[in-house]
């Protein structure tokens, strides 16, 4: 007799199995059961996950897809200032029926467990070189402190979602408000 796995991240699929068509949503919302990630920052145990899973039943299995919304907490990579940032992670996994290969991942029994597909793709997930915000100045090679934003030029380059932004103040902003009062208002 199989062992009847139960926990936050097992849901029953004994009605979608061998259906194929058929599918249910579930809306979750589980502690996280550990620490996740081992990088400068992780998803602390017992941080919440915010789970959002759809069960579809395909010829080969229960195609599992879903959202993960969780809070990753530790230090800026630059500053070591603490950081706390929301991350959401999409999933995407199918769990097929028992073969005569080993699957990644199976159906079991009657039943899917999602722990490691939503722990995985919530570690992967995690920045590598965390930041408390984009052009974090970095501490202060001589005291150590952090830097304030005013101080020195700015090593860091322009964080590539704003570049067209400034290049687009570079061509207009240096020109004075009043260029555009010729413009008609209809
Ligand atoms: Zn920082």
């Amino acid at each position: 007799m199989k062992s009847h796995k139960s926990g936050p991240f097992v849901l029953p699929v004994r009605d979608l199995i061998r259906k194929p068509g058929e599918m249910r949503e579930h809306a979750l919302s589980i502690p996280a059961p550990e620490r996740w990630g081992e990088g400068i920052v992780s998803i602390p145990q017992g941080g919440e996950l915010a789970v959002e899973a759809r069960l579809e039943s395909v010829h080969e299995g229960i195609l599992v897809s879903g959202t993960v919304d969780a809070t990753y907490e530790g230090e800026c990579g630059r500053c070591l200032r603490e950081i706390s940032q929301p991350v959401e992670v999409e999933f995407q996994e199918l769990f097929e029926y028992p073969g005569e290969e080993a699957a990644d991942y199976e159906v079991q029994d009657d039943h899917v467990d999602l722990e490691t597909l939503i722990r995985d793709a919530t570690v992967l997930s995690l920045p590598f070189q965390p930041v408390c915000q984009p052009d974090c100045p970095g501490l202060d090679p001589v005291t150590g402190e952090p830097m304030t934003q005013s101080a020195g030029e700015r090593p860091e380059p322009v964080d590539p979602r704003w570049a067209g932004l400034q290049e687009f103040a570079e061509q207009f902003g240096s020109e004075p408000t009043g260029a555009d009062s010729r413009k008609e208002e209809s």
